[in-house]
């Protein structure tokens, strides 16, 4: 078998109008995981809906196990295809109790490599089993009907912003349980997320589509180090462009900083002006450097500061610094950056 599942050269629509245009990629293995972010009304849903079989593409195919499920010619009825699909809102049945809603999608069970009651219990539904769908909140509704989608042994899970409703504490516990589950069963899956971090976690590739297209296709890794254009930096939000010149094959200045040396992820031609991408972790903190800004912000994330510095042309740096730095510096405080700079792989727009 080749890919275990392939979109090639697809474009998605709804209602006519077209959404994402000439989309390819592959699953190549059977229980791996994919997931796809980008910003809302982008048509993630969609994607996921012709997968499934709810709409018809008129470009491209959509394969699964080596068959054509979807192209111009061919549509096969959602029914036939054994993929499952939780949707983004609820869709528990009103009159049915959480318990059948969830037995509901039973089949396949002499395949059947799902154990619903570990599910169950994974998921904390235990108590929740015998009410109905109006009597409990949308995070529970949530994960019944990813417990639901799980039950129903697909050959390819697709979830639609799956723990969007659930608490942030249950949700991380949750994440490293259904990556569990996913992975011990080998269940095929590709998961919209709006959350980066959900999406780096649980993805063995992830996809960022933006202005109608998929961007980049790529490891967790990849996507955040890499980004491959300066649309996903900004979509990601994790990092500044500022402007630099580049000074020779293995560094460049910035007016601010001045000298930054490291690896080119691509190569530029000495003299050309160029955006270098710096995240938080590329600078680091040191009191005695007299490369000093001014403080303007100051995140806690628990386990990290992310303090922002605005420098004399006006640019805005994040600097990473670990929550256990002894003493902490205020708002407008001069803040210490060390010298000599350097960043492992320098990415340059
Ligand atoms: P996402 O899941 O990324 O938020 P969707 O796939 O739900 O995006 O929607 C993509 C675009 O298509 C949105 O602009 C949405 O308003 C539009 N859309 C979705 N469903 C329909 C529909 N049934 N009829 C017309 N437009 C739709
Ligand atoms: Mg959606």
């Amino acid at each position: 078998m080749n890919n275990f599942f392939e979109i090639k050269n697809a474009t998605f629509k709804v209602s006519g109008s077209e959404k994402v245009k000439d989309v390819s990629f592959s699953i190549k293995n059977e229980g791996d995981i994919i997931c796809l972010l980008g910003p809302s009304g982008i048509g993630k849903t969609t994607i996921l809906r012709s997968i499934a079989g709810l709409e018809k593409i008129y470009q491209g195919e959509i394969n699964l196990k080596d068959k054509i499920l979807s192209s111009a010619n061919i549509h096969v009825e959602p029914e036939d295809r054994k993929i499952a699909l939780s949707f983004q809102e609820n869709s528990l049945f009103p009159h049915y109790t959480i318990v059948k809603n969830i037995n509901l999608s039973s089949r396949n069970q002499n395949d059947k490599k799902i154990n619903i009651s570990e599910i169950i219990k994974i998921l904390n539904l235990e108590s929740i089993l015998n009410k109905y769908p109006h009597q409990v909140s949308a995070g529970e509704a949530q994960r019944a009907s990813l417990a639901r989608s799980l039950n129903s042994n697909p050959d390819l899970l697709l979830l639609d912003e799956p723990l969007s409703n659930v608490d942030q504490s249950l949700k991380e516990e949750i994440q490293v349980k259904l990556k569990q589950i996913l992975k011990k069963l080998k269940i095929t899956t590709i998961i919209v997320t709006h959350d980066s971090y959900e999406a780096f976690y649980l993805g063995d590739k992830c996809g960022i589509i933006l202005d109608k297209e998929l961007k980049q296709f790529d490891d967790p890794y990849n996507v955040y180090h890499f980004p491959n254009s300066e649309k996903v930096v900004k979509f990601l939000n994790r990092g500044v462009l500022i402007p630099a010149k580049v000074t020779s094959p293995k560094s460049l200045e910035n007016d601010d900083l001045g000298v930054i040396t490291g690896n080119f992820v691509k190569p530029f031609a000495i003299g050309k002006k160029v955006k270098l991408l710096l995240q938080p972790e590329d600078l680091h903190h040191d009191d005695k450097s007299n490369l000093k800004f001014d403080v303007v912000d100051i995140k806690f994330r628990g386990t990290s500061f992310i303090y922002t510095l605005k420098t004399d042309t006006n640019n805005l740096l994040p600097v990473f610094v670990h929550s256990h730095h002894l003493h902490q510096h205020e708002i407008n405080d001069k803040f210490g950056i060390k010298k000599p700079i350097h960043i492992e792989h320098i990415v340059c727009f």
